[in-house]
């Protein structure tokens, strides 16, 4: 079994249609535990040792569970639960915070991506209807936040189903997130893997193109744009026709100025800063960190493309991919009535959830 998960896990984690950055995860269960991917692992990468040994009592007893109203303190007590339903000599490791979710699945195996082409048809006006219709036996779960509440939601939907059809769920679509796959063999997940991605493929009307544009590259800008951000920061500029497209005008770039899911707050903060003109780029990152209280990973210049900076060059590229990964959204979501982003009260709880996460790395 567990060599089965190492494999599926390291073939859909090494394809950058289905993966990107720490994104995803996979698990397998029988019926005492549950293996899923430790928090900090790479699917492409992950062995066996990657995975955290969980007790699925003790995450069932979770479920049934009252935790306080206020988000922090259950968040807190959950976790602490979450820690404690491991297995003994796994001290150091610490299990996805989408456990609970995978917990929930009654197959022997759960795969979990945060695709582009699923999160054009998750993070558009028409999403729920449009996903509905191409797969009526789907769940949907409504953007909600992260966390033990975002499992409570999705027991709900997933109760919902049962009574309606009489089986459990096998096919979960998350509103700005992703998509949940349950099988209880690995051709059976390749299976539906393929179906989705078959189905939403027929729908698109419109692709991002990411070859080069006329447009070429100014290091000059990079180097400038890196020193605004720290003395020894790295920045990339993406002169990909798409990003020159998108950068053409405030009202271009609008589908991109919110985030789609939470790993665009991850790896690229919650908003790019548009600059108008190169002139005004001191004064603009000055303002952009006076109202957010921290540096734009993302720096979009009026014809340009944009610019992606952070610590280092390996975290510039990272968020240049995932910046792509926001333009591919927005450019599917045309297919199912337009892009919709993440609310602004969900942005703000993740953008704080994050600091707080920050803190506690930093306190350790
Ligand atoms: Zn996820």
């Amino acid at each position: 079994m567990l060599n089965t998960l190492v494999a599926f896990s390291n073939e859909y984690g090494s394809d950058p249609e289905l993966v990107l950055a720490g994104g995803g995860n996979t698990s397998a269960k029988d019926s005492d535990t549950l293996y899923i991917k430790g928090s900090g692992t790479t699917l492409g990468t992950i062995t066996a040792d990657g995975f955290v040994k969980m007790d699925r009592k003790k995450l069932s007893f979770m479920m049934e569970k009252d935790y306080p109203e206020s988000d922090k303190e259950r968040e807190a007590a959950a976790l602490a639960d979450m820690m404690d339903a491991k297995y003994p000599g796994q001290e150091s490791k610490r299990p996805s915070v989408e456990t609970l979710l995978h917990a929930l699945f009654s197959t022997k195996f759960v795969l979990h991506l945060h695709p582009a082409a699923v999160n054009g048809l998750t993070c558009a006006v028409d999403g729920k209807n449009r996903t509905m219709k191409l797969f009526p036996e789907a769940v949907w779960v409504e953007i909600c936040k992260p966390g033990y509440i975002l499992a409570k939601l999705c027991a709900e939907r997933m109760d919902e189903y049962r009574a309606v059809y009489g089986k459990e769920a096998r096919l979960l679509f998350l509103q700005n997130h992703g998509v949940f796959f349950a099988a209880d063999t690995r051709e059976e997940l390749a299976q539906m893997l393929d179906d989705v991605t078959e189905k939403i493929s027929a729908e698109l009307a419109d692709y991002p193109d990411f070859s080069d544009s006329d447009v070429s590259v100014d290091n000059a800008l990079c180097q400038k744009i890196a020193k605004l951000y720290s003395d020894t920061a790295a920045a990339v500029h993406d002169v990909s026709k798409q990003s020159v497209g998108f950068s053409e005008s405030e009202e271009s770039v609008a589908p991109l100025m919110k985030p789609f899911t939470p790993d665009h707050i991850v790896y690229c903060k919650a908003n790019p800063l548009y600059v108008e003109s190169e002139r005004n780029l001191e004064t603009d990152f000055a303002d952009y960190k006076e109202k957010y209280g921290y540096a734009p990973k993302i720096v979009v210049v009026k014809g340009k493309g944009f610019f992606a900076v952070s610590d280092n060059e390996k975290q510039a590229l990272t968020a240049q991919l995932l910046f792509r990964d926001a333009m591919k959204i927005a450019v599917y979501s045309r297919s199912f009535g337009g892009y919709l982003p993440m609310t602004d009260e969900m942005t703000d709880f993740i953008v704080n959830w994050e600091v707080e996460a920050y803190r506690a790395k930093q306190a350790q």
